[in-house]
């Protein structure tokens, strides 16, 4: 579940307000620079490799705890939940330091995409899933009839949200969401998927107890937040209850209820690998820049020598992706990719998702190279570019670190200033190039 701000993980169905994003609990969740709508960016997941910058400002709440829970158990009841429901979820509840210390932490170093792919897509993870669609074949055959998402996805966003189930987190969602809502960064959001929270446990999905999830308030097998649970998790088993902690069946068929709302299309690819002529102008390779698959073709985009050109995807409406830059592997991406960017909303994530599904029926290898000798760069060399570049009047926006549309815009005037390709990657040589001017 995605919850997102930089490294953070974009909500599954949140991130449509705001440009929030939620966490994960999972092991290999993209982050940082790559959360954005479909970016093109500069994908490093980052999976906090070590340093942790410390800067971030204190927030000194300007209340107890006891103070702030006895103004949000006022708030939560107004809202509908129940004063014995808060009570009993509240009881013994302290705010939980190692939430604050998540939630304020900003990696410092990303991961190349590619090292994040090899994580994402392992063998064994590969081999569990083939498994897992084979023992599950039955229920898989339900959930694709009622809900039209191919099982292969489904399976594979279990895989990378929970390792199947098996990292759900297991930190109590009612005490990290209120240490967040107490004296988090994004307090109002918490306060509102704390409330979710509460009313699930009101409608007798699940206990208090039991409610387990990531430091950020993802849950279950799914990782979902508990607004999208409201609004997406399903009883598939006919248990009478929600159970996507404990029912396979529960959080597949909500995963799939998530993906249908989000424009899934049964049957057609996530995208595919491509290659760009000589002299192509990589400005195209935007996220907002939107052309049909034949278009595309016409511009010179082909498939890698050997690869098969997936059938009937000509009129479909592609996005060029390229997850390194110009000199790393390109894809063009359909609908079924940014519907997985609404689970999580980084690219790099949505590719594992894609890839992943297609390495169960033995496919999903990327032909192109990528460029292992450029690195991405670290937190502080990102802020310094977005500086330089906003200093050599080219606007970058604020100097967060994070690399967004303005960022990327920023980065292609300046490549196309000095004559280079204009794919809006951060690289070393462009830093190094503003250093000197
Ligand atoms: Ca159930």
């Amino acid at each position: 579940m995605p919850l997102s701000y930089s490294r953070r993980w974009p909500m599954r169905q949140l991130i449509a307000a705001s440009s929030v994003i939620l966490l994960v609990a999972c092991a290999e969740k993209p982050t940082a620079a790559d959360a954005q709508p479909l970016p093109v960016t500069p994908a490093a997941p980052v999976i906090t490799t070590s340093a942790v910058s410390t800067d971030m400002p204190t927030i000194q709440p300007a209340q107890s705890f006891s103070e702030w829970q006895a103004n949000f158990r006022v708030q939560a009841l107004n809202a509908g939940v129940s004063p014995q429901v808060f009570d009993n979820a509240f009881a013994g509840v302290t705010p939980d330091m190692s939430v604050i210390k998540a939630d304020r932490s900003q990696p410092e170093f990303s991961r190349p995409v590619w090292e994040y792919l090899d994580g994402a897509l392992s063998p064994l993870r590969v081999r569990n899933g083939q498994r897992l669609l084979e023992q599950n074949a039955e229920l898989l055959t339900r959930i694709e009839q009622r809900y039209g998402v191919d099982r292969q996805a489904l399976v594979s966003v279990w895989g990378m949200e929970s390792n199947f189930g098996s990292f759900q987190g297991n930190k109590s969602v009612i005490r990290s969401l209120a240490t967040l809502a107490y004296e988090g960064r994004r307090p109002e959001f918490a306060q509102s998927q704390l409330i979710a929270a509460l009313k699930i446990i009101q409608e007798g999905d699940i206990t208090a107890e039991k409610m387990l999830g990531s430091w950020a308030g993802a849950m279950g097998q799914t990782q979902f937040i508990p607004t999208t649970y409201e609004t997406h998790a399903v009883d598939f088993d006919g248990d009478g209850r929600r159970d996507i902690w404990n029912s396979s069946a529960d959080a597949l068929a909500s995963t799939a209820h998530y993906l249908q709302s989000s424009g899934w299309k049964q049957g057609q690819p996530w995208g595919f690998e491509v290659q760009l002529p000589t002299g192509f102008d990589y400005a195209l390779a935007d996220g907002s820049v939107r052309k049909s698959v034949s278009e595309w073709q016409k511009l010179g985009v082909t498939l890698p020598a050997g690869a098969q050109a997936p059938t009937g995807t000509q009129e479909l409406s592609a996005t060029l992706l390229l997850p390194a830059g110009y000199r790393g592997p390109a894809f063009l991406v359909l609908d079924n990719f940014r519907a997985i960017l609404r689970y999580n909303n980084s690219s790099s994530y949505a590719l594992a998702v894609g890839l992943l599904s297609q390495r169960f029926n033995g496919g999903g290898t990327i032909l192109g190279d990528w460029p292992k000798d450029d690195l991405p760069l670290s937190r502080s060399e990102r802020i310094e570019l977005q500086t330089l570049l906003t200093q050599r009047n080219y606007d970058a926006g604020n100097p967060d670190g994070i690399i967004g549309a303005n960022t990327r815009k920023a980065i292609r005037s300046a490549q196309q200033a000095f004559g280079w390709p204009a794919d809006g990657y951060p690289s070393h040589k462009l830093l190094e190039r503003l250093r000197s001017q």
